[in-house]
């Protein structure tokens, strides 16, 4: 196990917009430490080299003892060739680079690269671009074919020796490990890389979308001679929900859900009780609330429901009530979900004098 991984953290974020990348949190954590954590939760490595120019404020982390900070040069090259340099007198087998911009990579990744270490001095994971690429030399524009373009990731291993005597040698400024081999006509593995694990650039790389809850509750009473409604479906029964509208209480729940994720009031301030809304279908009410969520840029992500009644019995109408919810909401079925509760015969809902109903609802917002 005598590997060493290097992460250098020592870039400027130039075109991040905010100063020190690095340390900017990200799921939870500041970017650096995934990498951190992903190399020495691996136990691949004897050591662990952090390249940056804030060791003072690193070191308050009190990192493990393996770890080790030292100081990062101008550019990429610079920083890479002193972490090489530090780790020599160790006399290390392996070394890996890798950019402190690239936390998502995997521990199986690493392990996939130590494996591939065995049998070659030098490997790269890549995947393929999904853009179509276009060459510039000078004036002249060319096509390059997608299947052969590769994007380099790292981490990249190397044997120390061969990268040690590549990177003293060279003398521009280079990119990646990986180029110093391509320029010297040296053979790299290549394996396959992870399209999550892409380069944190810009700050819209990290933006996370903004997700809201929202909760809806209704209860109407159960009245002879009127027709059932319960997620705009026609359920057959002996009782039908009194209200000023058609008393729809899945309807009423899933829009005031809605309302309450979009921070927009309540049903009642849309549709008062006056006599313009007398009888009004539910799902008259629901469609304007819907079409102002997706205006607004919303998605919904799910649709959770809890229907208490002693009767009718929910399992006999989900799929169609379901079906309703999914045409008036444009809501994937499977991202619907519709529970039956009774309660123990207990008061008017167990008498079957009322049905009650609640929503919760997740929607997230893009741009
Ligand atoms: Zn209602």
């Amino acid at each position: 196990m005598n590997n060493y991984f290097v992460i250098l953290a020592a870039g400027k974020s130039k075109r991040f917009g905010k100063n020190f990348k690095q340390f900017y949190k990200y799921k939870n954590k500041e970017i650096i430490d995934h990498s951190v954590e992903k190399s020495l939760k691996s136990k691949l490595f004897k050591k662990i080299v952090i390249v940056s120019n804030n060791a003072r404020y690193l070191k308050k982390k009190k990192y493990p003892k393996l770890i080790t900070i030292i100081k990062g040069g101008r550019e990429r090259s610079d920083s890479s060739l002193n972490a090489l340099k530090f780790i020599k007198k160790y006399n290390p087998k392996n070394v890996y680079i890798h950019d402190a911009a690239r936390p998502n990579f995997s521990i199986k990744l690493l392990k996939n690269i130590s494996k591939n270490l065995k049998k070659n001095k030098a490997v790269v994971p890549v995947v393929n671009s999904r853009d179509s690429i276009k060459y510039k030399i000078k004036n002249e524009v060319f096509n390059l074919n997608r299947k052969n373009s590769l994007l380099t990731q790292t981490p990249q291993a190397f044997n120390f020796r061969e990268l040690y005597k590549l990177a003293i040698k060279e003398k521009s400024k280079i990119n990646d490990e990986a180029t110093l081999f391509l320029n010297q006509n040296y053979k790299i593995k290549f394996i396959q890389g992870e399209n999550s694990n892409n380069k944190i650039t810009y700050l819209d790389d990290i933006k996370t979308t903004k997700t809201f809850h929202g909760l809806g509750f209704d209860v109407h009473r159960l009245v002879k001679n009127k027709k059932l409604f319960l997620g705009g479906a026609k359920i057959p029964f002996h009782s039908g929900l009194k209200g000023h509208s058609d008393g729809d209480v899945i309807l009423h729940a899933i829009t005031d859900a809605i309302l309450g994720a979009l921070r927009r009031k309540d049903i009642g301030t849309y549709f008062p009780n006056i006599k313009k809304y007398k009888n009004i279908k539910s799902p008259k009410m629901l469609k304007p609330v819907v079409e102002n969520l997706y205006k607004s840029n919303f998605s919904i992500n799910n649709l959770d429901i809890n229907l208490i009644c002693e009767q009718p019995k929910v399992s006999r109408y989900r799929n169609k009530i379901i079906n309703s919810i999914s045409k008036l909401t444009n809501l994937n079925k499977d991202l619907i979900n519709l529970k039956g509760k009774t309660v123990e015969k207990l008061g008017l809902i167990g008498k079957e004098k009322a049905i009650a109903c609640e929503v919760i609802i997740s929607i997230s917002k893009y741009d």
